[in-house]
């Protein structure tokens, strides 16, 4: 994370910060997840999360982080939806099912809860690869129907993609924060990432990105180019075609740690091969 300045990366002046009052009510929906996202989300270093939820944002409903549950938060959560109409952001994690027998919240289908929290949000964020793209639930017979986020968001809702299985927990609150600050989503890419988090590929800027210059490879786990850390292309790396900021912002730990990038934050990414992909596939 040493080169990552969060005031930086989305243009935050020492003024602004000063000048933050109320903090931007974020409401969290959960459909086929695995909570992954929303652990990232708890992690986050720059800044960390606990100053973001005191200073910038108020998450003001979750069904794991809410501290109250039942219908309390429920009724809170419409309380939400009327009171700062066209404030709040909507985050959502996890595809969504193509039918309600797989997933209701409080007596609701989630797609009409999503589509219900969406119509008049400010924005809404799909959090993580199964929101952004449908992710695992989707991959190979996908017997839920699950779609991406975008399925149920009226059109005229603006959407940021921040896709990662999970994703970078900066990438998470770093686009929350732009929306807090400047009022508006960051710069998207045509696939409506974040350009400040995906304009890169990870090989780009992989640490073992001279071993590649240098055609110096990994040619199985446990070889001597392994104990080397030469670069694990050979072995089915996805980091030439995977987007995203790992290897920039020091979340290095897949490649760090010796196994090639699987794509996590590309659609598709657990049909295109996934981790057994990467496992099995062996380039000349
Ligand atoms: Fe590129 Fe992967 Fe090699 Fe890193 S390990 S240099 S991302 S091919």
């Amino acid at each position: 994370m040493a080169d990552y300045n969060w005031l930086e990366a989305i243009s935050v002046s020492e003024e602004m910060l000063m000048k933050t009052d109320q903090r931007l009510p974020v409401i969290w929906i959960s459909a086929l997840d695995c909570t992954g996202c929303k652990e990232a989300f708890t992690r986050s270093f720059e800044p960390s999360t606990l100053d973001t939820l005191l200073n910038f944002i108020s998450l003001e409903y979750s069904e794991l982080l809410s501290a109250a549950s039942g219908e309390h938060v429920e009724a809170h959560k419409e309380s939400i939806f009327e009171k700062y109409k066209g404030e709040y952001v909507l985050a959502v994690e996890g595809s969504v099912p193509g039918s309600d027998e797989f997933l209701m919240i409080a007596g609701k289908s989630v797609r009409e809860e999503i589509y219900h929290a969406a119509k008049n949000a400010k924005a809404v964020i799909a959090v993580g690869s199964c929101s952004a793209w449908g992710g695992i639930p989707a991959a190979g017979l996908n017997p839920t129907n699950a779609e991406d986020v975008m399925a149920v968001i009226p059109e005229e809702v603006p959407v940021a993609l921040v896709p990662g299985c999970p994703p970078i927990p900066e990438a998470i609150i770093g686009t929350l924060l732009h929306i807090h600050f400047h009022g508006e989503l960051p710069e998207l890419d045509k696939k409506k990432r974040p350009m400040v988090f995906y304009q890169k590929t990870v090989h780009m800027t992989c640490h073992r990105k001279p071993y590649f210059d240098q055609k110096l490879f990994v040619e199985s786990y446990d070889d001597e180019g392994t104990r080397k850390g030469y670069c694990l292309f050979k072995l089915g790396c996805k980091g030439p075609t995977a987007f995203n900021a790992c290897e920039s912002m020091g979340y290095d730990r897949c490649i760090a740690a010796g196994f090639s990038c699987i794509g996590c934050s590309e659609k598709g990414f657990w049909d295109k091969g996934g981790f057994c992909g990467t496992v099995k596939r062996k380039r000349k």
